[in-house]
């Protein structure tokens, strides 16, 4: 799963569906701009071409209004009004003059994670219903991604940046990290504060890349469409939840840690090795890796996880010492469905 998304102006390589709104509006505009250059001999073809604008948009509309509204359903809204077990999101930025507690007014909400009037039963549930992973999993094993959920929750600050902050959005995004680290002994990865989250893809602060999630300072971004789509679909090889929490590890074991955990700075050097050799043969070989995995050795690791998770039989079959040495860094072999620990 490439975590950035690019567009060019040749129309290759986009993920149309994952663009932002406004950047599908600024796409369709250009179209159009095109269409009625093209026409612009005819008045009447002119007008057609004006019609089917108004009727594309039209439709785009009603049909953003139908996913929003089926979205609505599906997950439960933080803010609701007259019930005091929500509590007010703590932030209200600078610039917000709405008061506290109209929480519908403001583009986005900051919730402290030991504030977000979740109980242990709420986010149990959420997991049931939505990650199944969890549900795979042995009581046992179940049991220990819950208490792990609960304190890392616990420890962190969620940005959302969006009018409808929805409950599951916090556990989701948790439960990826949770996912990752389910058998190492650090699993808190305390460097990262922040844990931020957009409702679509979004752009890069830099540059007008669009990325589907990122990993920067100490802030894990991730676009909640896309991470909704990597869980949904667990065996693509495909998982941006994952991939972004791999890109946070590292950083927390080699550069805040600064190796300080032997067991991971040796094994993941053994990844980079064995990733170099793959790398060589990225020309006539790309078996279950993307192109994207090959943009440079940060990128292969993060998608080799989600291989890794995703697609373990093939991982093992195809790059045997790959899928050993990683099962040996995070401490769990998901081919045992039930209890992945090692
Ligand atoms: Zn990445």
């Amino acid at each position: 799963m490439p975590d950035t998304i690019y567009y060019n102006s040749n129309g290759n390589n986009i993920a149309f569906d994952s663009l932002p709104p406004d950047v599908k509006q600024l796409v369709h505009q250009v179209q159009a701009d095109d269409s009625s250059t093209q026409n612009n001999d005819s008045p009447v073809g002119f007008l057609m071409v004006l019609l089917g604008i108004y009727l594309f948009a039209y439709l785009l509309i009603k049909l953003s209004k139908f996913i929003d509204g089926d979205r609505e359903e599906a997950f439960s809204i933080f803010k609701q009004n007259g019930n005091s077990s929500i509590p007010a999101p703590d932030d209200v930025p600078a610039t917000d003059t709405a008061p506290a507690g109209e929480p519908e007014d403001k583009d986005y909400y900051i919730y402290d994670g030991n504030n977000l009037g979740l109980s242990e039963a709420d986010i149990t549930n959420i997991l049931v219903k939505y990650y199944p992973f969890y549900n795979s999993l042995w009581p046992t094993v179940q049991y220990r991604f819950q208490q792990r959920l609960f304190n890392f929750i616990k420890s962190k600050r969620f940005i959302i940046y969006s009018k409808q902050p929805y409950k599951e959005m916090p556990v989701l995004t948790s439960a990826a990290a949770i996912h990752l680290t389910l058998g190492m002994d650090e699993f808190m990865l305390p460097w990262f504060k922040n844990i931020s989250i957009h409702p679509e893809a979004y752009f890069a602060d830099d540059s007008l890349r669009v990325l589907a999630g990122n990993v920067e300072g100490e802030t894990v971004t991730i676009a909640w469409d896309q991470l909704l789509k990597g869980i949904n679909n667990q065996t693509d090889g495909s998982n941006v939840g994952l991939h972004e929490m791999a890109h946070a590890l590292y950083y927390q074991q080699a550069i805040a840690d600064n190796n300080k955990e032997i067991n991971f700075s040796s094994h993941f050097e053994k990844v980079m090795q064995e990733g170099e050799e793959v790398y060589k043969l990225k020309d006539n070989q790309k078996i279950l890796y993307s192109d994207y995995a090959y943009r440079n050795l940060q990128e292969f690791w993060a998608e080799s996880v989600e291989i890794f998770f995703e697609k373990p039989d093939e991982m093992k079959k195809c790059y045997p010492q790959i899928y050993d040495t990683i099962k040996e860094l995070l401490q769990q072999d998901p081919v045992n469905k039930g209890n992945p620990l090692c």
